[in-house]
This record gives C-alpha cells, structure tokens and sequence, in this order.
C-alpha cells in the first residue's frame, strides 16, 4: 500500500457531512448549493440520455463541448484556445489536477503550493513523487508575498499550482497577485497549474482574471475549471483543462489512463449551457452574493466575527474571541464537532486546509442555500454565543 493514501484519513466534506447526517444538522459543510442547476440544462441532459448516443465519447472531449470550453473563455475571458489542440475534458476539476500532477511532475521535482489549500492537493503532489514548497498565507488577508516566493522558488521547482479564487479563504487574487507570480513563474521557467473552478463565482462588481492571459504565461499556464462550480451542479462531475499544445500532448496522456472520458449527455448538456447567454452569470453572482449576505448580515448581529468573502460559496468566522468565553471549544475542529453535536450546524474546521495545521481558529460555512435553511441556521447558531 502506499503510505501517502494508506495514512490519510476520510476528507473532511465526506466526515462533515456524514456527522451531519447522523445529528439531523442543516449542512453548510461540504460545499454544494441548494439550487438544483439550470432547468434546460438538466433536461438537455435527460435528452442526451434517452436518445443521444451512450458509447464512449472520444477521449479529449465532444467536439462540441471543446468548441464550447473554447468560445466561453474567449468571450468571459478574452482567452484565445483552439479547441482541437489546446482544450481537453475531464470528469471533473479533480481529474483534471490529478492527471496534471501525474503528467507534470517527475519524482524529486518542488512544487510550490499556498496554505490555505483544497485538501485534494498534498496527497497528489506527493503520490506523484513532488517535493512539496508550502507557502502559508496569513489570514485576514491571505495575500501573495514577494519574500514568501522568493523562499519557495529554487531551481528545482517544476510547477506552482494556485486556487484562484481561493477556497477555502474566499479570496480572489487580483492583478498584483498575479503579476507577482507571473514573474516568479517566468524567472525560474515554472509552469503554473491554475484551479480556478470558482471563476464565475465572484462578488461585488470585482472580475476574475484568468494567470494564463498575463504576459509570459500562455505557454506555461494549465488552466483548470469545472462545470460542477459554473452551473451549481457537483455532481455532474466535468471539468477542463486548458494548456498550450505541447503541455496538452503530455496531459492527455495521464487522462487517457485515469478515465479515458466522461458521460457523453453530461458533455452536451454543459455545451449547451456553456453558450447561456451573460444574465445567467451575472443572476447566478447577484443570487449567491445575496445569500453570502444574508449569512454574513444574520452572523454579525448574532455577535460573530465574519471574513469577507470576495467570491466561492463560503464565508469564515474567526473563533477566537467565542473560544476564549470558554463556552465553546477554541480549536477548530473541537468547535465544528460541539456545533454539530450540540447545535446541528454542519461546518468545516479551517485547519483541514493548511498541512500542519497551523490555522485553527477559522470556521468555513457554505452560504449558496435557500434563505429557510440559512435563517434556520442562525436561529440554531444564536444558541453557540
Ligand atoms: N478545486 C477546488 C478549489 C474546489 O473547491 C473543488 C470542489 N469544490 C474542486 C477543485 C473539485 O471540483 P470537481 O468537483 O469539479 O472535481
Ligand atoms: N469542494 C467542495 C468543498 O470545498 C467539496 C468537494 C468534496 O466533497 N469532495 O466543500
């Protein structure tokens, strides 16, 4: 057995959600929205089903969903990709930086990642054989810094793989960020695997940038996105990825011994949602925006201390001050299992996204849900202060 997966306990989403379950909890836990998705596109889907074909798609993608991938980054993005070289799906963001870590990195190779990190990541650098550069990112704030690169940067790294917009921080790198990086990056011929699955998924009027268009980034960009986060449907599981043509060569060759392709009426039915036209975008930010609102508005006049949340689906309370009351556990991990137990609200424990652990006075609560479950909420969480 090898040790990296032997020795990892269950995910945190999968745990939290289990432990919800058990107390009867309303889940703001494992991210995953209320809004069932786009009708049409649900029944596109069921469409594609019953009558389209159900054989294996061809390995790199429908061409028309390529061509969809394609024309969407170019008109939110103004990216320029050809769908035949520079566009492959995947099932899923997770496959996508799966097959991107297997394909990039060769046994030895650093690899720079930034703490707070989706808890997916470590495990795959190292089962991929990277050497792992953490740089740890101080919240409030939880913003690039020019030392804490030039520390992890070194002639042996190979790839620095940036969530942006970040979960679980909810922080969303602006031009500075990423120019910061850009620079990194181009200095020490590194090539940047960028998650950006919440890229539509930004508030108050701020746009996301994608780190492919900076300059000296297109070659050595792999972008990565997911219609789970686009469209509200996790569970359809299909993802992009998006690279120049000779990274894609190599990318392709981990998909196609990963899993080879993705449910075709799934395929077709994020294609056709892919071409909605912008309102769908701008409604779906006005509706989350609103939520994150209502979360953070009901929070802070129970007396909590709440994060800004510049995009993603959640938003973090700081702990400190509630721990030192006493009354509730000050670590937390210990304060997630009391909120459950005791007051049947599922979060999750902020330190699961930093390896050592070192942030533990965070708590990540899920806001995309209806405004019942969320006043529900708050009305079983005015109980905790
Ligand atoms: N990366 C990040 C930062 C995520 O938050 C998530 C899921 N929330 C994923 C990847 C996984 O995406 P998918 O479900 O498309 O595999
Ligand atoms: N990405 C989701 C989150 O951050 C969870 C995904 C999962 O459960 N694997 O909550």
């Amino acid at each position: 057995m090898n040790p990296v997966f032997s020795g990892l306990p269950t995910t945190v989403f999968e745990t939290m959600s289990r432990l919800a379950r058990e107390h009867g909890a309303i889940n703001l836990g494992q991210g995953f929205p209320d809004d069932p998705g786009p009708a049409d596109m649900r029944a596109h889907g069921a469409r594609a089903l019953v009558e389209g074909s159900n054989q294996y798609p061809p390995m790199m993608g429908l061409p028309s969903l390529r061509a969809a991938v394609a024309a969407h980054y170019a008109r939110h993005q103004g990216l320029a990709l050809d769908p035949e070289t520079e566009v492959m799906v995947t099932s899923g963001a997770t496959e996508a930086l799966a097959g991107a870590l297997l394909a990039l990195i060769a046994p030895g190779d650093e690899v720079v990642l930034f703490a707070p990190m989706y808890d997916a990541y470590l495990p795959l650098v190292l089962r991929a054989g990277g050497v792992p550069r953490i740089v740890t990112l101080t919240p409030p704030a939880f913003r690039l810094d020019e030392a804490a690169l030039a520390a992890a940067f070194g002639p042996r790294t190979k790839v620095v793989l940036l969530n942006n917009p970040l979960n679980p921080s909810a922080t969303l790198f602006g031009a500075d960020d990423l120019a910061m990086l850009a620079a990194f990056c181009v200095r020490h011929n590194v090539i940047a695997l960028c998650d950006e699955v919440w890229e539509h998924v930004v508030f108050d009027g701020a746009r996301h940038r994608p780190l492919m268009a900076l300059p000296g980034m297109r070659e050595r960009t792999v972008k990565v996105g997911s219609a789970g986060k686009i469209f509200s449907l996790t569970g359809w599981k299909v993802g992009f990825v998006m690279a120049g043509p000779g990274l894609m060569r190599t990318l392709a060759k981990a998909h196609q011994f990963l899993t080879f392709t993705t449910p075709p009426n799934l395929q077709e039915a994020v294609a056709f949602g892919l071409a909605k036209e912008d309102s769908y975008f701008s409604d779906m930010r006005v509706g989350y925006a609103r939520s994150r609102d209502r979360l953070a508005d009901g929070l802070r006049h129970l007396g909590f201390t709440v994060l800004p949340a510049q995009a993603t689906w959640f938003l973090n309370v700081d702990i400190t001050e509630l721990g030192q009351s006493g009354r509730v556990p000050a670590d937390d991990v210990a304060f997630c299992e009391a909120l459950v137990r005791d007051h049947r609200v599922a979060a999750i424990p902020v330190s699961a996204f930093y390896p050592d652990a070192a942030v533990r006075h965070l708590v990540r609560l899920c806001f995309a849900k209806a405004d019942a479950p969320l006043d529900a909420a708050l009305d079983r969480l005015s109980g905790v202060r």
